[in-house]
């Protein structure tokens, strides 16, 4: 199932071209009092959710998805976590290229753990990227990204892939500079998500799939998970050995080489296979 938000934070179902609105399935989330708990309402309630979406679709109203504005899939992840440098060809062009490493000696994930992005930097594609700082070089990373469906700590590697809720295509975008990835990685329209999330049982396998990014028709990066140092399984349970993982928490896996700049009026084009493409464009503020 491939679960979208759009719209006036409308909920729905992408099956083709076109978005089945199923927005009163949420009415049966269950009552929430302060504090909240941890997580995202609706990732955490997702089987009840699905079988409720998946009824809801015969009546639902249908829409053009060209003619929707789609929002981030997840609605309130309490992280965003990171992946730093988890392609070795991207190792290869950071250390090559000062504009991206601005003098520091860049290694891989083994060194730097992870890192984690703002909540707030969360936009979907329809809302678009902001290059506000014309004085810096804002770069794209397109990345698998998975979202996290029952939680947990210290999760073994063999049992990680059954905590994966489903898969969306990330961008992490970035300015490049001296600073700490969370502040680089964190302003605000940094973190896209979307076209909708893919449950995990649609992907299947996330271990050899292809992705690229195009700027205005380019090719940029174009890759497979494959290529990553920590795959997916590995990932989720180092970040457990971090981090309890709560439903609706994201994990960015890293990008491959290829990224580059990006400037208000660009359009990225992205695309992973097994979920589908999106376009986000780049705007000044
Ligand atoms: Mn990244």
């Amino acid at each position: 199932m491939r679960i979208c938000r759009f719209d006036d934070n409308r909920l729905g179902v992408a099956i083709d071209e076109e978005v089945a609105d199923v927005t009163s399935v949420a009415d049966r989330l269950p009552p929430l009092s302060w504090p909240l708990p941890p997580g995202d309402h609706f990732i955490r309630n997702l089987d009840a959710m699905r079988k409720a979406m998946a009824q809801a679709i015969h009546m639902s109203r249908r829409k053009a998805l060209s003619e929707v504005r789609l929002l981030s899939p997840v609605a309130n992840p309490g992280k965003i976590i990171g992946a730093p440098v988890n392609y070795l060809l991207h190792l290869e062009e950071s250390r090559a290229d000062a504009g991206i490493h601005h003098g520091t000696d860049v290694k891989t994930i083994d060194t730097y753990g992870l890192f984690l992005k703002a909540g707030s930097s969360l936009v979907g594609p329809g809302e678009g990227v902001v290059a506000e700082r014309a004085d810096r070089r804002t770069d794209h990373e397109i990345e698998l990204a998975l979202v996290i469906g029952g939680g947990g700590r210290d999760i073994p590697e063999a049992e990680a892939l059954s905590h994966v809720a489903g898969y969306t295509i990330g961008l992490d975008m970035t300015i490049r500079g001296t600073e700490d990835r969370s502040y680089r990685k964190s302003l605000d329209t940094f973190s896209v998500l979307g076209p909708w999330m893919v449950t995990a049982d649609e992907l299947g396998d996330p271990s050899a799939v292809d992705f690229e990014l195009k700027v205005n028709g380019e090719t940029r990066q174009k890759a497979n998970t494959r290529d990553l140092i920590f795959n997916v399984p590995k990932l989720i349970s180092y970040a457990s050995h971090a981090y309890r993982l709560d439903p609706g928490d994201v994990i960015m896996t890293g990008t491959p080489e290829g990224v580059a700049l990006v400037e208000p009026g660009d359009v990225m084009e992205c695309r992973i296979d097994g979920i589908g493409a999106m376009q986000v464009a780049v705007r000044g503020l």
